[in-house]
């Protein structure tokens, strides 16, 4: 395929290319970009090393890359709000806009989402992209390209906080450390928790979420739950009201049943396996809620605002930077997290 548009595409498990693609051409309500940042995130990993995630699996190749900002080139016809040279951040979910899902304002719940790097749509791993022009914000000037990337997954931290109701004075305990528990950290942090707790089986990762200002962290050592919840418990001086779990695994689910104060809630983010087994009387008895989240809806300003007034500071997160021409390295790095990767950049300029 001829053009003048380097993209990294996966045509199958472990079979990622650089290859030459046309550069798209906007319709009315798109711009065309010129791709600067793009984030690497687990999902991309998956689709890369196993082919698939669940019910999606890649059929067709596909260009990688979802958590990303870029510069406008050019703008359709009816676009108002954006002008060639305007750098934006890039939310990847298009949804239909013609659902009840997308009129009631949940539009992460539209069945007819175009979702970047989700088979089969193209995500944006390359020098040029267009996208509808509604679902690009515009960056500040004092906002960098990759804090526009970085958008992405903070705004998984923004739903699952809200969905949880963090509130000033809340004592939430966040399960995981990888980069989706250290922007649910950030967030509770900056909607006014007074102390966040971390845990993770991994002690490098538990001195970062220190850094960005964890108040306590908890090394999951052992396999007993209840254990674990009442070390949390001494700890925080108390139960927490609210769990955000961000890892996924059946023993931190467990654990978050058990730590979470009677009548609190626990908020499912981490995606592990389809079928777990869980404590669910005592969630029942104690009324814990539990809710799950799904991506995110009319979170990218707020995430834009917590970057752009200093409220929270992102940058330790991106540990990594390759170029689009080093995609396989960088995907390397992501998938073993070799030298304390949390967050792999790439840039496409
Ligand atoms: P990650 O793999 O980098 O981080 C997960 C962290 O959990 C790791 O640091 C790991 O060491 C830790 N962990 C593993 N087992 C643990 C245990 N028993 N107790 C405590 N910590 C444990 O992944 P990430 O990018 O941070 O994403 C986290 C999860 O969120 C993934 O499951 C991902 O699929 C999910 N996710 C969900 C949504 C959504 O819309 N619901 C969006 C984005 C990501
Ligand atoms: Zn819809």
């Amino acid at each position: 395929m001829g053009g003048d548009n380097l993209s990294a595409v996966l045509y199958g498990k472990n079979d990622l290319r650089l290859e030459n693609r046309p550069i798209p051409e906007p319709g009315p309500n798109d711009v065309l970009l010129r791709m600067s940042q793009v984030g690497i995130c687990g999902s991309d990993v998956s689709y890369l090393t196993k082919g698939y995630i669940g019910d999606f699996v890649v059929k067709q190749p596909m260009v990688l890359g979802h958590e990303s900002s870029g510069v406008v080139v050019s703008c359709g016809s009816k676009v108002k709000h954006l002008k060639p040279g305007d750098r934006v951040a890039i939310e990847p979910g298009v949804p239909c806009r013609m659902c009840d899902f997308c009129k009631g304002g949940k539009y992460n719940l539209c069945p007819d989402v175009f979702f970047c790097a989700t088979p089969p749509d193209h995500g944006n791993l390359c020098r040029f992209y267009t996208h509808a022009a509604d679902f690009c914000y515009k960056l500040p000037d004092h906002v960098t390209l990759e804090e526009g990337a970085i958008l992405e997954p903070l705004s998984v931290g923004v739903h699952a906080c809200r969905r949880a109701g963090v509130t000033i004075g809340s004592n939430v305990l966040i399960c995981g450390a990888g980069p989706i528990g250290l922007v649910n950290l950030l967030t509770a942090k900056a909607m006014g928790a007074t102390k966040v707790c971390i845990t993770d089986i991994a002690q490098n990762r538990l001195e970062v979420a220190k850094q960005m200002g964890a108040d306590y962290t908890v090394l999951v050592d052992t396999g007993d739950a209840e254990a674990l919840a009442k070390r949390i418990k001494e700890l925080m001086g108390g139960m927490p009201d609210i769990t955000i779990e961000c890892s996924g695994a059946e023993p931190s689910i467990r654990l978050g049943i058990f730590a979470t104060k009677s009548g609190g809630m626990m908020v499912l983010v981490g995606l592990g396996p389809a079928e777990v087994k869980v404590p669910i009387v005592n969630a029942a008895v104690r009324e814990v809620d539990i809710r799950g989240i799904f991506r995110y809806a009319n979170c990218y300003p707020t995430a834009l605002d917590m970057i752009a007034s200093g409220k929270i500071n992102v940058k330790p997160l991106i540990t990594h930077r390759y170029k689009l021409e080093e995609s396989a390295k960088a995907f390397e790095t992501a998938r073993t997290g070799a030298g304390g990767a949390i967050k792999v950049m790439i840039s496409c300029e």
